[in-house]
């Protein structure tokens, strides 16, 4: 029986209605800054996307655009500004930045409670070590997905294929903090394809089109694809769905799947940030 299709653009879309009828409840709307520097064109489009979606649930919209040209100096400046401005909620760098820019050490100036993102080293800390803080929104979203579809995490064996900061390493905390048995496999894995068909759940982020096949996928697994590939074709993902689908229980689809809900969950972080702050203050009066 072909799989279930997890339908990331349906999820994303009651998220970001959650999300705003949260905004819709709070005395002052969140603010995001989104920080853009210089000119590029992929960058420019995601950093529009957010832009909507933000100002779409209500919040507001506080970009920065800067100059491909602008100093370590000057954007660690602004960092702090927005670090200290009350009316930010949310600051979010948009990566890759140009060349001469050292991005870990602006990264490193924002403040863990308006990280957004989840993708500084306190951020990753405070994951690691299991404390209150904000998620990496992809891997975050993907337990969402999960969650959503039914999937038990307990004591099952997921396998997250890829150990990046911006997705593996967090996926497979975020797995392990949900009692799953938790492997990962990253590209000096040996048989990659006889770890993932032990997998309950595989998630699969390496950025190679196509490298996970029915071959590799138990029958009635959950697979969640997180690569997005642009080919001849058209896009793809690191799964191939069409073969995998005819294995699998459920599957997630490339475009429509994870890439929704890393933005959904851009903006639910906000949310959340908004919420950390207003327990801080309550907690130092
Ligand atoms: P992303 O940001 O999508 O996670 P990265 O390029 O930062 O992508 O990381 C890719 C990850 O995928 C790395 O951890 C790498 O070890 C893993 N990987 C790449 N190729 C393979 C492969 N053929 N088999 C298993 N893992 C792989």
């Amino acid at each position: 029986m072909p799989a279930t299709v997890i339908d990331g653009r349906a999820l994303a879309a009651r998220l970001r209605e959650e999300v705003a009828t949260q905004v819709a409840s709070m005395q002052e709307p969140p603010g995001l800054a989104t920080l853009l520097v210089g000119d590029d064109a992929a960058s420019e489009i995601y950093v529009r996307n957010k832009r909507r979606l933000c100002t779409q649930v209500g919040m507001r919209d506080l970009h920065r655009h800067l100059p491909a040209d602008v100093s370590q100096g000057e954007l660690a400046a602004i960092i702090s500004d927005l670090n200290a401005d009350p009316a930010v909620t949310g600051i979010l760098l948009q990566l890759p930045l140009p060349k001469h820019l050292r991005a870990d050490d602006l990264l490193a100036l924002i403040d863990p409670d308006k990280d957004v993102d989840g993708l500084t080293e306190a951020s990753a800390g405070r994951l690691a070590l299991g404390k209150p803080g904000l998620r990496p929104c992809t891997p975050s979203g993907v337990i969402r997905m999960l969650d959503s579809a039914g999937v038990e995490l307990r004591g099952r064996h997921a396998v997250v294929v890829g150990r990046s900061n911006l997705v593996g390493k967090p996926q497979a905390q975020l797995l392990l903090e949900r009692d799953a048995t938790v492997s990962i496999c990253h590209r000096h894995t040996t048989d990659l394809a006889a770890i993932t068909r032990t997998a309950d759940v595989l998630v699969v982020a390496a950025g190679v089109p196509h490298l996970v096949g029915a071959d590799a996928v138990a029958p009635g697994a959950t697979v969640i694809d997180v690569g997005i590939h642009r080919t001849d074709t058209g896009l793809c993902g690191d799964v191939d769905t069409a073969a995998v689908a005819e294995v699998a229980g459920a599957v997630t689809p490339v475009p429509g799947g994870v890439g929704p809900m890393t933005i959904a969950m851009l903006l639910w972080n906000t949310v959340e940030a908004a919420r950390l702050r207003s327990a801080a203050t309550a907690a130092a009066v």
